[in-house]
């Protein structure tokens, strides 16, 4: 892209995005602690209390939202503006997995990644919404910097498990986010705990103090400490969510509390 048609870049998304009320980066310094997962649930806790929510899957090359979700509709193109599909009626939902092939592999480079996320931003037809959860890649690559650099007002929350090796990583990403003076909004610790299904014995499967940590370390709040619960796994990979079918759970209630921290912490 040439500066000029940046600055037309830039300014279509500054008028795309601008009744969007808060924005939010789903981060991890690592894959596998469920930043997926936390960013989908959060989505629909989200709708289904009331709030309009975008959801927004930038991890392009390991797009599982979709799934997730249980996303069967495909967006709509009119006249150069992209429709996002309904998954819920106060969620829509934007993947980059309606627009390639089931299993072929996204080998987009940087300036790729880029143009699709200006397109997520700049063409979809977004609406009024009070929350637009972005899930970007685990790390500090492309995508998230793409996100950070392009919303001035952009949040970031980060996932982590209780692990060391989880925290260390979480760091830069957390320094990431203040090196380019955008908002922490929080931290959200996952897999913290599980309970015994038998004698209800409270298992720290990995470690613990993690979220704790980070909260101290970096003045940033620690928003929820969600449970391990093995029901969730089967339940992801056919699109039935915490909140619509965990319902009751121990799971689902950290869900909640988290999305009450959320929305309190932005002030709504
Ligand atoms: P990431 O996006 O960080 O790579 P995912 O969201 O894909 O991670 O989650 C990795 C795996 O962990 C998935 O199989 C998911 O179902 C599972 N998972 C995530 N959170 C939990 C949880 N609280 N309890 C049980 N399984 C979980």
């Amino acid at each position: 892209m040439n500066p000029q048609e940046m600055a037309e870049a830039m300014e279509k998304i500054r008028n795309n995005v601008k009744s969007i009320k808060h924005k939010i980066l789903v981060m991890s310094g690592k894959g596998g602690v469920g930043k997926s997962t936390v960013a989908v649930n959060l989505a629909l806790a989200l709708a289904d209390e009331g709030f309009r929510t975008g959801l927004m899957d930038i991890d392009l090359h390991g797009p599982n939202v979709a799934r997730m979700v249980g996303l069967k509709k495909q967006p709509e193109v009119i006249e150069n503006q992209i429709f996002p599909p309904e998954v819920l009626p106060n969620l829509k939902v934007i993947s980059i997995s309606s627009f390639v092939e089931d299993d072929a592999p996204v080998v987009w480079r940087g300036p790729m990644k880029t143009t699709a996320i200006y397109q997520f931003l700049g063409d979809v037809a977004w609406g009024e919404l009070d929350f637009l959860i972005i899930d970007s890649p685990p790390g500090t690559g492309d995508e998230p910097l793409t996100a950070l650099q392009t919303l001035s007002d952009i949040m970031a929350l980060v996932v982590t498990t209780p692990q060391a090796v989880a925290v260390q990583d979480v760091k830069r990403a957390i320094n990431l986010v203040k090196t380019m003076h955008r908002t922490p909004l929080g931290i959200v610790e996952n897999m913290s705990y599980m309970k015994c299904p038998n004698c209800g014995e409270v298992i720290k499967l990995f470690g613990e103090g993690g979220g704790k940590d980070l909260e101290n370390l970096f003045d940033i709040p620690l928003l929820g400490s969600l449970p391990f619960d093995p029901a969730l796994v089967g339940f992801s990979d056919i699109g039935k969510s915490i909140v619509t079918h965990m319902r009751g759970s121990e799971l689902e209630a950290a869900y909640r509390e988290t999305v009450k921290e959320i929305v309190q912490r932005v002030k709504l």
